[in-house]
């Protein structure tokens, strides 16, 4: 094991500030490497040093990681529904599954906007940046949007050309900044800035990447829900920041107009559970043709290869619940928790 020395005479990788703080020892290992935690005094930003760390292997991460199983739940899902056929009840119907039947509530408010385009005639350049199997994308694009899908995982943009058409590519927002002539209305990332050695680079590009009146929506686990002393969620090198709202508020410095457009609190995640995997069966029984996921029903149709992570628990789906039940009491885990909404622009 390397042993790691922190260097504090570095400066805070978003703001710049000297005033870094280390806030406790090592809060992860991989590989070789060792990850400490550093807290920005001016703008709160928790660091993982280092931050060039290994490269993580996110393909293979998420066959192994129990809750990416929801995001393939999810994306099972979402093809099912839009399978049906192009008729907007189609496109509402996969939209109320995003917005109210997955566990968290990162698409809700990007959706909400990009039906309210629709529904005034307006048609809209959309980027969604770490868009993984494609689904949010798919769902955009078919209220008539101009959407672009793009992921550094090329098993996952793979997949989504197959089930979702020619709009997604694999690569960095670096590789397609450098590339692209195209500038858009709205960029989405859901859940990718706190994966990101660069952050401050990756609001760079949106800035290139933007159309003058373009807005930005970001969402991250929310920072200001954690004890000072606290990395809830994946830790490094899978997570290398925790955001809180001060973290995002010091891009004003930086010409950006900046809100909290969905903070109306959190969804405790056993409850949280619990409602979707009730929600889901209300939904199958309501349009009948979209496949069972609730592990707890006769119908469930996965298996172990859905839930990896949990084979031996998926022998018996009752089983899988109680388990998932368990971790969720034991807040901290890795739970696909609450998310901090951000809306961006560009002041004028
Ligand atoms: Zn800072």
């Amino acid at each position: 094991m390397k042993t790691l020395r922190l260097d504090l005479s570095e400066s805070c990788i978003w703001c710049g500030s000297p005033e870094l703080k280390a806030t406790g020892a090592t809060i992860a290992r991989y590989q070789e490497c060792s990850y400490c935690f550093v807290l920005c005094r001016n703008c709160k930003i928790k660091l993982a040093y280092p931050f060039q760390g290994e490269r993580v292997d996110y393909e293979q991460i998420q066959k192994r990681k129990w809750s990416s199983a929801f995001h393939r739940a999810d994306n099972e899902w979402i093809a099912s529904i839009l399978s049906n056929g192009p008729e907007p009840l189609w496109t509402e119907a996969a939209h109320a599954f995003l917005e109210h039947k997955t566990l968290d509530a990162r698409y809700a408010y990007a959706l909400k906007r990009v039906r309210e385009a629709y529904l005034e005639g307006r048609s809209l350049r959309i980027l969604e940046v770490g868009c993984n199997e494609g689904y949010a994308t798919a769902v955009m694009a078919r209220y008539g949007h101009r959407c672009t899908g793009i992921d550094i995982q090329k098993g996952a943009t793979a997949a989504a050309r197959r089930r979702y058409g020619p709009m997604y590519e694999c690569c960095g927002i670096e590789d397609f900044e450098r590339r692209t002539t195209g500038r858009f209305d709205l960029i989405c990332a859901f859940e990718v800035i706190e994966h990101l050695a660069d952050p401050r680079g990756f609001m760079s590009r949106c800035r290139k990447l933007l159309e003058p009146k373009g807005t930005v929506i970001l969402t991250t686990p929310d920072g200001d829900r954690m004890a000072p002393d606290c990395w809830l969620q994946d830790l490094p090198p899978i997570h290398l920041t925790v955001f809180s709202r001060p973290t995002f508020q010091w891009l004003r410095n930086e010409g950006w107009l900046i809100d909290f457009p969905e903070d109306r609190g959190t969804t405790r995640p056993l409850r949280a559970i619990e409602r979707r995997f009730r929600t889901m069966r209300n939904l199958h029984e309501r349009i009948g043709e979209v496949p069972d996921v609730d592990p707890a029903s006769k119908d469930f149709i996965y298996g172990a290869q859905t839930y990896v992570g949990f084979e031996k628990a998926m022998n018996s789906p009752t089983l899988t619940v109680r388990v998932l039940k368990s971790l969720a009491r034991l807040a901290g885990i890795g739970l696909p928790s609450q998310a901090i909404v951000v809306r961006l622009q560009l002041a004028e």
